[in-house]
């Protein structure tokens, strides 16, 4: 039987494999297994930071590979943060000073080195807002001030966001870039105040060059945040400061205060689309590049097919499909990849979506309650998430329109209107974008 040790030791070989050196040195090196049981292991990791990382990309294949090695389908993983794992390793002095000062670094810009306009691949759905961003860490604060990148979950916001810092960082070393998530600013704020800090948090974000604040959608629902948020945004704007921004729709499609959500659009927005086969199989040739491994055409073929739209997804995959052969010790093939991928990403049609699972998801993507869909109000704030929904389910389920009327407890010539309302509007890049990421949340196209 092998022993616990060798089991740990043999995760660490595969996951080293799947996220690449520096990626794995920074974030898994130095990690321990707490304990494995009842169905759940607990990692301990050595920062928030590695934890966050391997949070947002790599927990599905850390799971995968645990479950294969540990032998026990449907194991659970969490990740607990124990600074002191860096310390205790006195046969790494060096390295150890290494990992805390980029540790302590983080804070102030935490950019992600790896991502940059060299290692982002440029297609038809991209184009448009490379060049934005191209511009704009060229002279920062004068072409397009704010930059609102928009487009889908895992499209390539943030990466093209943080190539903008470093860009900007790699032109002048001394620029003040700042990124952060809306979350961040969000806590950092509440944080600040608890503490009777706010002048410090207030200074911290209006003294910055260039200011990249991610996601922000969730905004929404946050009146204190935007306040501040709003007051932030004017002074750096004022002193003509670069601002950029991502989020998943366009502003007039939030519902936050209007002042705040006009002065999003006041500079330039650009939108990212989801890339074709084409593209996609460039970002997976790049991907695999960067890790140092070459794979056979038919081999990113299949994956590229197999993953329509989703760009983190699409990495993913391929994770999956590498970890799979070290795991193995097999070359890649189509074969292989075909059985890592197997009952992960559905082949053939999905089960079609309910009314009910279509109201839900509307109401969670804007932010409100399915009851407030299904009610009489008529403010656009729900008004309009009821024409969106009922166009969906129009869409998606074929459901007649006297049928749907039942379902939305309405008039059938109530749906029939939002139905044309909708439709004649997609031509609107805010509403198409809308609806297609719903239609993705949904997972129907
Ligand atoms: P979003 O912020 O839109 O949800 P991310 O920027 O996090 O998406 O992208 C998800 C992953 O896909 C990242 O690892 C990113 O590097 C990768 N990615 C997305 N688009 C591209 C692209 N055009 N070229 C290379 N990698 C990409
Ligand atoms: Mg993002």
């Amino acid at each position: 039987m092998k022993s616990k040790e060798d089991s740990w030791e043999r995760f660490l070989q595969v996951m080293e494999d799947a996220l690449g050196k520096p990626t794995f040195e920074t974030c898994l090196k130095f990690s321990i297994l707490k304990k494995i049981n009842n169905g759940k292991a607990v990692i301990q990791v050595s920062s928030a930071f590695a934890k966050e990382r391997l949070e947002t990309k790599y927990v599905g294949i850390m799971k995968d590979t645990l479950q294969k090695i540990y032998d026990s389908p449907g194991l659970d993983l969490a990740l607990e943060v124990d600074e002191n794992l860096l310390p205790t390793r006195p046969d790494l002095p060096e390295q150890m000073e290494f990992y805390k000062q980029e540790q302590d670094d983080i804070p102030e810009n935490s950019l992600d080195p790896r991502y940059t306009l060299e290692s982002f691949v440029v297609g038809n759905s991209n184009q448009f807002a490379t060049g934005a961003a191209l511009a704009v860490s060229r002279s920062p604060g004068k072409v397009y001030n704010p930059l609102l990148i928009f487009g889908g979950v895992g499209l390539g916001k943030t990466h093209l966001m943080q190539a903008i810092g470093n860009n900007v960082l790699a032109r002048k070393k001394k620029a003040r870039v700042v990124y952060l998530s809306t979350e961040r600013f969000i806590n950092e704020m509440i944080d600040a105040m608890a503490k009777k800090k706010i002048e410090k948090f207030r200074k911290k974000y209006r003294t910055v060059d260039v200011l990249l604040v991610d996601d922000i959608q969730f905004l929404v629902n946050k009146e204190f945040t935007q306040e501040e948020f709003f007051h932030t945004f004017n002074e750096l704007y004022g002193a003509n400061k670069q601002i950029v921004m991502t989020c998943d729709r366009l502003p007039r499609e939030l519902f936050i205060d209007k002042r705040l959500s006009s002065r999003f659009e006041w500079g330039l927005t650009a939108d990212i689309q989801e890339p074709d086969l084409e593209t996609r199989e460039a970002i997976l040739r790049k991907k695999a590049e960067q890790k140092g491994i070459s794979l056979p055409n038919s081999v990113i073929h299949y994956i590229a097919e197999r993953v329509p739209s989703n760009v983190r997804e699409l990495e993913g995959a391929l994770l999956r499909v590498l970890a799979f052969g070290t795991f193995r010790r097999q070359p890649v093939n189509t074969e292989l990849a075909q059985e890592a991928l197997k009952g992960i990403i559905p082949e053939g049609r999905e089960q079609i979506p309910t009314v009910e699972k279509i109201i839900e998801k509307v109401a969670s993507y804007f932010d409100i309650k399915t009851e407030e869909i299904m009610s009489d109000r008529r403010d656009r704030r729900f008004a309009y998430p009821r024409q969106i929904a009922m166009f969906l389910s129009r869409e998606i389920t074929n459901l007649s329109y006297p049928d749907l009327a039942k379902k939305f407890r309405r008039d059938h010539t109530t749906v029939l209107h939002a139905y044309e309302k909708i439709s004649t509007n997609l031509h609107d890049i805010s509403v198409r974008n809308s609806v297609d990421n719903i239609r993705s949340a949904l997972k129907v196209s």
